[in-house]
């Protein structure tokens, strides 16, 4: 059984790059273990993520994400079953800023302010595709 879940939050404060490099690296050293990859983006003070995996991997992940006190009001965006992952090939990729464009935003939101509490779960993930389309995910 595969799922898929969607959120944004908040940062407590303003990561550096180096507190965002050590999420992605804590990520990518926990997930292949239980299976779980996905997309993080952070972007003027906001996270969203999609994991992907077997339910109980990412309930379970999700749950200590949600305690953790980098960041607050997590909100669930989107939570499914699939048949297939989208970005299996990341154990956490990161979505490269320089890709996001205001056209690109715009595409799938009102404005060109990158907004996942004034967005849809269903556009986000469009957009999330898309970035992985063009390559726009980095992972070191
Ligand atoms: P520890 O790293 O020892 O953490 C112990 C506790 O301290 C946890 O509650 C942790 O949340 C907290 N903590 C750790 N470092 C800091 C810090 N610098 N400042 C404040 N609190 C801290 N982990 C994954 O494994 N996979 C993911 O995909 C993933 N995505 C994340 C996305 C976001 C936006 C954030 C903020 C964190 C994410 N994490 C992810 C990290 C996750 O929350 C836990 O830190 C991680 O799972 C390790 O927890 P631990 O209890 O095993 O160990």
């Amino acid at each position: 059984m595969l799922v898929r879940l969607l959120y944004a939050s908040r940062a407590t404060h303003a990561m550096t790059e180096a507190e965002l490099q050590a999420i992605l690296k804590s990520s990518r050293d926990h997930n292949p273990a239980t299976g779980l990859t996905g997309l993080l983006c952070y972007s003027d003070g906001i996270f969203i993520q999609v994991l992907e995996g077997g339910r109980d991997a990412v309930n379970a992940r999700y749950k200590a994400i949600v305690d953790d006190a980098r960041h607050r009001d997590v909100i669930i965006l989107s939570y499914e079953e699939i048949g297939e992952r989208h970005f299996a090939g990341w154990s956490m990729g990161q979505v490269n800023l320089h890709r996001l464009n205001p056209a690109l935003v715009l595409k799938y939101s009102a404005t060109t302010k990158l907004d996942p509490y004034a967005m849809s779960g269903r556009a986000l993930m469009a957009l999330f595709q898309e970035l992985v389309s063009t390559g726009a995910i980095v992972c070191s």
